[in-house]
């Protein structure tokens, strides 16, 4: 199998699985830089490639989501990222419309969305809209909102997240609303809420290898989960891994 199609297969399942464990509904979605081209990504629906415009490399008259523009923006701002996630997980939302209390890691598996996720809000640059990011203008406005970050909310609407792999990307989004659920848990016993410390969060980046036996352990049981299993292909362990 060619490395382009075992990536289609790994789009496949990381739309299964982001599907089976409630990040993604009947909206969001899920996209790879292309391997040979880092000008164009992957996106289900159509699997022609978009450019970093979002616009289709080949038109076939395949519907294209709304907000495809928001993996457009992010790739072309974020040279090192290789995946993207787009998606409305109920648990994220009150943490992008309730300013005061900021989503931070207090989790060990949430430690991957970073000691810092920025809110961005539509309105600020283009006033009354409906919420939805339909134009690449507005999807550049994002990528600058999440900046150097893994996660940027987005008020009113869900998040957008982006990471080298896919594994990382899907297992980053799968554990963001977790992480929320579990901080608006903590806030309702009331008292002092201890997140993860800046130390912590750095340690657990340190031992993180997207091919380790824990981490190809999740996406193998999330995958086999969703229905899957039989599309998994392991890459040969980088030394160390
Ligand atoms: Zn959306």
């Amino acid at each position: 199998m060619s490395g382009l199609q075992a990536l289609i297969q790994d789009l496949v399942i990381a739309n299964r699985i982001l599907a089976r464990e409630d990040v993604v509904d009947a909206y969001g979605h899920v996209s790879v830089r292309h391997p040979d081209n880092p000008h164009r990504f992957l996106i289900a629906r159509s699997l022609a490639p978009l450019d970093l415009d979002g616009a289709p490399v080949r038109e076939d008259g395949h519907k294209l989501y709304l907000e495809r523009f928001i993996h457009a923006a992010i790739f072309a701002a974020r040279p090192d990222v290789m995946a993207v996630v787009h998606a409305h997980a109920e648990d994220t939302l009150p943490f992008g419309i309730a300013p005061a209390t900021k989503l931070r890691p207090v989790i060990h598996a949430g430690s991957f969305i970073g000691g810092e996720v920025p809110v961005w809000d539509i309105a600020d640059r283009f006033g009354d809209t409906n919420l939805l990011v339909t134009n690449i203008e507005q999807a550049r406005d994002l990528a600058s909102c999440l900046g150097p970050h893994n996660v940027a909310l987005m008020r009113g609407h869900g998040f957008a997240s982006a990471a080298r792999s896919l594994i990382e990307v899907v297992r980053m989004s799968v554990y963001l609303p977790r992480n929320a659920r579990a901080l608006m848990r903590a806030k309702q016993l009331g008292g002092e809420v201890k997140y993860l410390s800046e130390g912590e969060i750095a340690a657990r980046n340190r031992g993180y290898s997207p091919y380790s036996t824990e981490t190809w352990r999740t996406w193998e049981y999330w995958a086999t989960k969703a229905g899957c299993g039989h599309l998994l292909t392991r890459p040969d362990d980088p030394p160390n891994s």
